[in-house]
């Protein structure tokens, strides 16, 4: 007979431990599952140098508010780590770690069977909650990539050491593929990086961090269906926290010595193929910035805020800047790139769960993590509910409706 547990939580991350948290308050019998270590990601999927994209004040997980003296500073990968393993330990999470959960289903009766290597367990429901980036996407010309090329995605990159000597390209225009490249260009790599279209945001604004403005104008609130326009198929912003943190300036970055490419096409005997999109999209992430700028003055003029303007943008709201180069073509071994690091986003890995709530791109179909499958549930995903879903900060919020759900006996 398989063990039998009231409510099985399967992924110990900050979404697992954020919904443990909110089951213990209830008082109801968990476990939770999780294949690695606690965080597993934040130590095996993210390079070396990776700093935590939000200042340290958003450091929050359910019932443990920030209580560090550095506020504005930016946590390395490593703390981040240790930070989420601590409220493991400090909230005495019922954690199995080494426990993959192989498949996923429901019994005639309606509980769930769960297989995890040689033994099984039963549970009347279960919270998935293995994380918003599971597998990395990457576009099919990769597989026209000579062999000699090395190519690596971002989840698998950890230093500029550990690629062949040679130039780089980098492809993928997210908070990934905008530090990586900034990485091998201080490694003293030539870098050549193709980018797409793209959002981007000034680091700090008008004394706050762009955090802080997300979430104080209620832009992180927003739900999937309260979303202006603009926000809808909005990707993520560049950012990044490395040395303090800064503004990522794409073309700041083109005068720093990265060569900057439209979106890659295809590849064909050596060759890259480009779009002549490069200055198109250079000026949809400049409009980005700018609309983000007006969206935040709109919102400190309407609250009454007493807050000098910034002067440091204005040359950007003023006058259109030079255009690059388009190139449309280049031959990898002309431009001497000997390795391809694609940050080109993630997808859903759910293909060891057999239950029919996924849609036609392996997305669960839920809202606010409830599915059509009585006592399935989902929690992290990718905006799941708002735009914080799967926020370090935000996630607390849908496993605390999640555990109301499983409190009330929805099932
Ligand atoms: C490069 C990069 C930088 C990021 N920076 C930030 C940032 O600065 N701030 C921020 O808020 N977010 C950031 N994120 C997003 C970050 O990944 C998520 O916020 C966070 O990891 C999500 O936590 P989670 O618990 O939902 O999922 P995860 O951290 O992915 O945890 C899911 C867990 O489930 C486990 N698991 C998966 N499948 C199974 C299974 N079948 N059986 C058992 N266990 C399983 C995994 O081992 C993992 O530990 C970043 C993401 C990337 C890729």
């Amino acid at each position: 007979m398989p063990e039998s547990v009231e409510t099985v939580v399967i992924g110990g991350g900050q979404a697992g431990l954020s919904m443990s948290y909110h089951l213990a308050r209830k008082g109801r019998e968990h476990v939770v599952l999780e294949r690695g270590r606690v965080a597993e990601r934040w130590h095996s999927e993210r390079w070396d140098s990776l700093v935590f994209q939000f200042p340290n004040i958003m450091l929050r997980l359910p019932g443990q508010p920030y209580a560090g003296d550095q506020p504005d500073s930016f946590m390395d990968r490593e703390g981040v780590a240790r930070f989420v393993a601590d409220y493991s330990v400090r909230i005495a999470a019922p954690l199995r770690c080494g426990v993959n959960v192989t498949s996923l289903r429901q019994t005639d009766q309606g509980s769930f069977l769960l297989q995890t290597g040689q033994t099984a367990l039963e549970a009347k429901n279960v919270v998935v909650a293995t994380g918003p980036f599971q597998l990395p996407s990457i576009p099919l010309c990769s597989a026209s990539l000579p062999f000699s090329i090395h190519q690596v995605t971002a989840n698998r990159y950890t230093r500029p050491s550990d690629l062949p000597a040679g130039n780089v390209l980098v492809v993928g225009s997210g908070g990934s593929g905008c530090q990586i490249a900034e990485e091998l260009r201080e490694a003293g790599r030539k870098v050549f990086y193709s980018i797409r279209r793209h959002r981007r945001m000034p680091r700090r604004y008008r004394g706050h961090d762009l955090i802080w403005w997300l979430e104080a104008s209620g832009m992180t609130d927003y739900t999937s269906e309260g979303m202006p326009p603009e926000w809808r198929n909005a990707k993520a912003p560049l950012m990044t926290g490395v040395r303090g943190g800064r503004t990522v300036d794409l073309r700041q970055i083109a005068r720093e010595g990265i060569t900057l490419l439209g979106s890659l096409l295809d590849i064909v005997d050596g060759r890259l193929h480009f779009a002549a999109d490069l200055n198109e999209n250079l000026k949809a992430g400049d409009a980005s910035f700018v609309q983000f700028v007006r969206t935040i003055d709109a919102f400190i003029e309407r609250e009454g805020m007493a807050l000098p303007p910034e002067e440091a943008f204005d040359p950007l709201l003023r006058q259109a800047p030079e255009p690059l180069r388009e190139i449309d073509v280049l031959d990898m071994r002309e431009a001497g790139i000997t390795a391809v690091v694609w940050a080109t986003g993630y997808r859903y890995d759910f293909g060891w769960i057999d239950c029919p709530v996924f849609d036609e791109r392996g997305a669960p179909k839920q809202h606010r993590g409830v599915t059509a499958v009585p006592g399935l549930y989902f929690l992290g995903l990718l905006r799941m509910y708002k735009v914080k879903s799967s926020f370090l900060w935000g996630v607390g919020e849908d496993a605390e409706y999640l555990a109301e759900q499983i409190a009330v006996g929805r099932r």
